[in-house]
């Protein structure tokens, strides 16, 4: 944040066509936007922000809020999940929320978003604005400027400080006006943001992966979800198996290692890091071993060689060698989900049953 600086309004700044517009749309009427990227291990990209605060010329904060959407999430969305594990009203409501307790550590007045009135069918329509406006608590001071023309006029439009007339009335799911827009903004070609969700809480491949943490593991914090993003996933019963898949999920993998997690890595081979974390006590040894096994699954040579492979096995400070053949066939059961088998999860968390 620039010291000194204060804004007029602060918006919700995901990098899609929506939000670029209302930041830009405000900033052409002279006043002053902080916009704030909000991150938590389901979306957010805080390593593009410095380039879009250079591309778009805008002033971008990252707020990570991982923790607090976790909790929300677990405690069950008041307004339900979509499709999958997107609580799009309560995340809508979290972000809010969140963007109203910082408006006066940024000196701003009113908060802006670039929902479109009937664009979304769960968080758009008329009442799922409403129920955002009203739980966030953010009545009088919110601005949809880019669907204004079909709500009331707020307070910062009847005092003056944002002018009615340049705002817009955008309705439904078309991109036609705002692709108009964006280019009468001047905003260069291959500068406009693509319709990309980006959202891994809409995607089938994601959700499999947060399921078993939000069955088998109340104390689960964002970390955990961080660590479920990477590499490969397998699951038995309450036995969780992150196995990297390149340099970059090996090092995440190697940062969420805690004392109590079973690390496994070939002595041999060049092959992946293996983290498996106990959420119900200690694995036995037929569960420490087909783990082992699958470590050396996974390593190309190790599998080539097809003979038995020492693999290191190490848990907080203690280590030791297990000696196996590489296999993924296991006894315990480690597999990787799919949605229809761990939906019940999503549904058991679901209090709103709108679905
Ligand atoms: S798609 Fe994801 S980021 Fe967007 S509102 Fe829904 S839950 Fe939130």
């Amino acid at each position: 944040m620039k010291e000194n600086t204060t804004y007029d309004a602060l918006v919700l700044f995901s990098a899609g066509l929506d939000s670029l517009l209302t930041a830009k749309v405000l900033m052409k009427q002279g006043l002053r936007v902080k916009c704030l990227h909000f991150v938590t291990p389901f979306f957010g990209h805080p390593g593009h922000v410095k380039g879009w605060e250079k591309t778009y010329g805008l002033d971008i904060d990252i707020i990570d809020v991982g923790n607090a959407y976790v909790d929300m999430m677990r405690k069950g969305p008041k307004y339900g999940f979509g499709k999958l594990f997107n609580p799009c009203v309560d995340c809508k409501i979290l972000m809010l929320s969140t963007a109203k307790k910082l408006l006066k550590k940024y000196g701003a007045s009113f908060i802006a978003t670039g929902e479109v009135v009937g664009q979304r069918p769960m968080s758009q329509r008329p009442d799922a604005l409403n129920s955002i406006r009203n739980d966030s608590e953010t009545e009088g001071f919110l601005l949809r400027p880019l669907s204004a023309k079909h709500l009331p006029p707020t307070p910062m439009e009847e005092s003056g400080l944002v002018d009615r007339e340049q705002l817009y009335g955008f309705y439904g799911r078309g991109r036609k006006d705002q692709m108009a827009l964006v280019r009468e903004l001047g905003v260069r070609e291959e500068d406009i943001p693509t319709p990309a969700g980006g959202c891994r809480l809409t995607e089938s491949p994601s959700a499999c992966r947060y399921a078993p943490i939000f069955e088998h593991y109340p104390d689960a914090t964002d970390q955990d979800f961080y660590l479920a993003n990477v590499g490969r996933q397998y699951w038995a019963g309450t036995h969780w198996l992150s196995i990297g898949r390149d340099k970059i999920s090996n090092e995440m993998i190697e940062r969420n290692i805690r004392p109590t997690d079973y690390v496994f890595q070939l002595k041999d081979y060049p092959g992946p890091l293996v983290l498996g974390r106990p959420f119900a006590g200690e694995w036995s040894e037929e569960a420490l071993r087909d783990a082992a096994a699958m470590t050396a699954y996974f390593s190309p040579r190790a599998r080539r060689a097809g003979t038995e492979t020492p693999v290191i096995l190490r848990q907080g400070d203690e280590e030791r060698e297990l000696s196996v053949l590489p296999s993924k066939e296991n006894s315990t059961g480690f597999h990787e989900n799919v949605w229809k088998d761990v939906k019940y999860v999503r549904n058991g968390m679901d209090h709103h049953h709108t679905r």
